[in-house]
């Protein structure tokens, strides 16, 4: 039997003909595609302003530049994240701040966001982990009272929605930032997307994934039609009309895509509901989970048994994975960074006792009850 992997993209006939349509018109790179993606985005989330972009991790270093984060600033994201989630305050010069976790919902702590705060924090990374909203209240609250910007990390979360407003929607954040990665909610292949409200952030972030060129507010005087001017340090961070004309069409199975993550995940809490080995995911009250991952905790005596029953499921054929390793415990950010293991002792417990398992649309019936029964197998007897 083939492995089952921890996620996959679901692509169909609609996406393909979507594609070559693209292939055979006049435009490859961005054109009319990618502003259509933009407004597709904008109707779904709610948001004013979308900004397509090359990929979720472009998309979050544009975001901190576009909030003028700066060396010497403090930007604090959770300690279980991708590193992308981090490493865009260190692309900016400035010092990442890691905060412990909620151990419920594995989302950043607010409590712990408080205690971290200092006169040199900028901003805030709060991360959905697994497509489960942060409290958002409370973290646009601390933003408030500390005049600090705030950039949701929405890669797990487009879909999920937050007390009846879509994640995506900056009702609570300056800006959020989408990944379009095949294992996400859509897929453009590689991807991602900063959505804001502010219309200062979106000029900024239009220069900036376009070198920093614009026709726009110039500052010397127009000599021609051709007059274009580099007036900030950018990329080429831009999406190809090919990736955004699948996301156009990913989008509007969004959805249904969302519905049948929700019913694996509901499968799954009934199938292990009061099993001795481990917990599963929380969903609070007033949130809608888009159930990017389903990350299972071993209880606390079975802890020790993590690395055995990993290694069991992936020999049974389950290709799980661990979210994540908290990042600060890298090499790069031990060795070069500095940072020490013991930092959020929640996040490291959470750590040590991980294992996620398959979830994505195109798991079929079969495949989920495989996964359930593997996992009853392969816990059974420790
Ligand atoms: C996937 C992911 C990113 C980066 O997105 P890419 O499109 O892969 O660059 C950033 N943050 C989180 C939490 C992610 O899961």
């Amino acid at each position: 039997m083939k492995s089952i992997p921890y996620g996959h993209q679901s692509i169909g006939v609609d996406d393909i003909k979507a594609v070559v349509k693209v292939l055979k018109s006049d435009w490859l790179t961005q054109g009319p595609a990618a502003g259509l993606f933009e407004d597709a985005l904008c109707a779904y989330t709610g948001a004013r302003f979308a900004v397509c972009v090359s990929s979720g991790t472009a998309a979050l270093q544009l975001a901190c530049m576009a909030a003028e984060i700066k060396p010497k600033d403090e930007v604090i994201t959770s300690a279980i994240t991708f590193a992308a989630s981090a490493n865009c305050a260190l692309h900016c010069g400035a010092r990442p701040v890691f905060a412990d976790i909620q151990p419920g919902t594995v989302n950043i702590d607010p409590l712990d966001i408080e205690k971290k705060l200092t006169k040199m924090t900028r901003a805030l990374i709060p991360v959905h982990f697994a497509g489960h909203p942060c409290d958002m209240d409370e973290i646009s609250r601390i933003a408030k009272d500390n005049d600090l910007i705030v950039i949701e990390d929405a890669a797990h979360a487009l879909g999920a929605e937050y007390k009846n407003s879509r994640i995506g929607s900056c009702r609570y954040s300056d800006m959020a930032v989408f990944s379009f990665h095949p294992v996400k909610s859509i897929t453009t292949g590689e991807g991602g997307a900063v959505m804001t409200n502010n219309k200062r952030f979106y000029d900024r972030l239009i220069m900036l994934k376009n070198h920093g060129i614009t026709k726009k507010g110039l500052v010397y005087e127009r000599r021609g039609s051709w007059y274009h001017e580099m007036q900030r340090l950018g990329f080429n961070y831009r999406m190809t009309d090919i990736q955004a004309a699948l996301g156009i069409s990913q989008l509007k199975k969004l959805d249904a895509f969302i519905s049948a993550r929700r019913r694996i995940a509901d499968i799954y809490d009934r199938a292990f509901e009061g099993n001795p080995y481990f917990d599963v995911p929380v969903e609070k009250e007033r949130v809608r989970s888009s159930y990017h991952l389903y990350p299972i905790r071993l209880k606390e005596k079975f802890r020790g048994k993590r690395r055995r029953v990993f290694e069991k499921l992936k020999d049974m054929g389950l290709g799980v994975q661990v979210h994540y390793i908290p990042v600060y415990m890298q090499p790069y950010y031990r060795k070069d960074l500095g940072f020490k293991t013991g930092l959020c002792p929640a996040a490291e417990s959470y750590y040590s006792r991980a294992i996620s398992l398959p979830i994505y649309p195109a798991l079929t019936d079969r495949q989920i009850h495989a996964v359930v029964r593997i996992v009853k197998e392969a816990f059974n007897g420790e």
